[in-house]
């Protein structure tokens, strides 16, 4: 048996990147790879600008609160004033370029309108320090600065930043296109009649979702039927025109798993046994095609197996097929309020559990490999050394859905 890490080092030892590349524009970039690092042509902000709507000033001249100023200009967002004469305030507004000379904003809260002696103008209730309220030019960008990394996926909040920047347009990875079918006599689809003996195909509809989550173009055969040839000519299909063919179920070595053969006979296979639970036999290998080859993965057909190793097998070398510079997810140390005494002697457990409101993981009472309430029920999974018992209060190493489903 491989262990967890070998098995995920070996997948993405193989994978590399699709090689096209398109410029999109930042509306329709969200959720894709970057390609190529990006700098920064200007600095934002550009200026030196005020934080408040309030009045500019020398700090030299505010020597106590009280001192009244006259107003010498007006100065709105989007404007520029003139250099702030010794002895003046200007009337600023939020984002308004500070006017040279001035070093300082003084809030409007803590201004009015009146007189002093024989000076009309604004009260400075405030003795400001250097710098206040002023937002520096550069302070979040500099010229030249590397905004974003290759490899990066594009979240709002980096399209955001491309946007600050000027950038009308990012260069991305063009989507990973991957095409899947399931084998199993016994499966039919939702909203069909429930005969003996069957079951409904759920893998189906979670492979795709977690597939067009993760920003794929999924080319769906549906279900395929358990024999040899049906299985070789759905390959054949799934491979043509996508760079990964998925499949759930047969890859175990019963008489009716067809999967195996049906891959050494259009490619090439490596049946892996992982050291994992749930999900030991996971199937990798490539099918033949016209212009080159496609990557073959089949998943084990209990659906809690298919989710998990999806998330922590496939998932990682989907990513790094998209160009995705980082793979691996968050793991954090969290206290367990829950026990778990069946510890698996030789296998690394994916374990469902649910953080609760102290910050601590429950544990879902069934962790059966085909109880998908188990799924629904957690907020991610927790990795269990093989051998490792829990007592209520152990530190666990915990994985959020959160994060697997981002
Ligand atoms: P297999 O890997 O084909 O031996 O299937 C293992 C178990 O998973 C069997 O109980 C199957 O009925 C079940 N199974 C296989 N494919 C699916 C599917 N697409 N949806 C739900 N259950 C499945
Ligand atoms: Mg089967």
């Amino acid at each position: 048996m491989l262990s967890f890490e070998q098995a995920l080092e070996k997948l993405l030892a193989a994978a590399q990147p699709v090689e096209e590349i398109r410029s999109l524009p930042i509306t329709a970039a969200a959720g894709r790879i970057l390609a190529v690092s990006q700098q920064s042509t200007v600095a934002v902000p550009p200026l030196d600008n005020s934080a408040m709507d309030g009045y500019a000033v020398r700090v030299a001249d505010i020597t106590a609160a009280g001192v009244c100023l006259p107003v010498s200009q007006r100065i709105p967002a989007g404007t520029v004033g003139t250099t702030l004469q010794p002895g003046t305030a200007a009337r600023i507004f939020t984002g308004a370029p500070v006017p040279a000379g001035a070093d300082a904003v003084i809030m409007q809260e803590c201004c009015e309108h009146g007189e002093v002696g024989n000076t009309s103008g604004v009260v400075i209730n405030h003795v400001p320090h250097d710098g206040e309220n002023i937002r520096r030019a550069g302070e979040d960008i500099s010229v030249g600065a590397e905004i974003l990394k290759a490899g990066v996926k594009l979240r709002p909040q980096e399209i955001a930043l491309a946007a600050s920047a000027g950038l009308p347009e990012l260069p991305v990875y063009r989507r990973v296109r991957v095409g899947v079918f399931f084998t199993g006599d016994e499966l039919v689809q939702p909203g069909e009649p429930l005969p003996p003996g069957a079951i409904y195909n759920s893998n189906r509809y979670a492979l795709r979702a977690l597939l067009e989550g993760m920003g794929c173009e999924v080319r769906d055969l549906g279900a395929v039927a358990d024999t040899l040839e049906a299985t070789r000519d759905a390959l054949r299909r799934a491979a043509a025109d996508n760079d990964l063919v998925l499949t759930s179920g047969g890859v175990s070595v019963g008489e009716e798993d067809h999967v195996k053969p049906a891959v050494e006979a259009e490619g090439q296979l490596d049946m892996w046994k992982i050291a994992i639970k749930p999900g030991k036999p996971l199937a990798f290998g490539e099918i033949r095609k016209a212009d080159g080859k496609a990557w073959f993965l089949g998943l084990p057909g209990n659906p809690v197996a298919a989710f998990v190793t999806f998330l922590t097998m496939v998932r990682p070398f989907i990513l790094r097929l998209q160009g995705a510079a980082s793979v691996s997810p968050r793991v954090l140390n969290l206290p367990c309020a829950s026990v778990w005494g069946r510890a698996d002697g030789a296998r690394l457990e994916f374990l469902r559990g649910w953080l609760n409101d102290d910050g601590a993981v429950e544990l879902y009472k069934n962790q059966g490999s085909a109880v998908v309430t188990s799924l629904c029920w957690s907020d991610g999974l927790v990795l269990n050394p093989p051998g490792n018992t829990i007592a209520v209060g152990d530190t666990v190493r915990f994985v959020s859905f959160a994060e697997l489903l981002s």
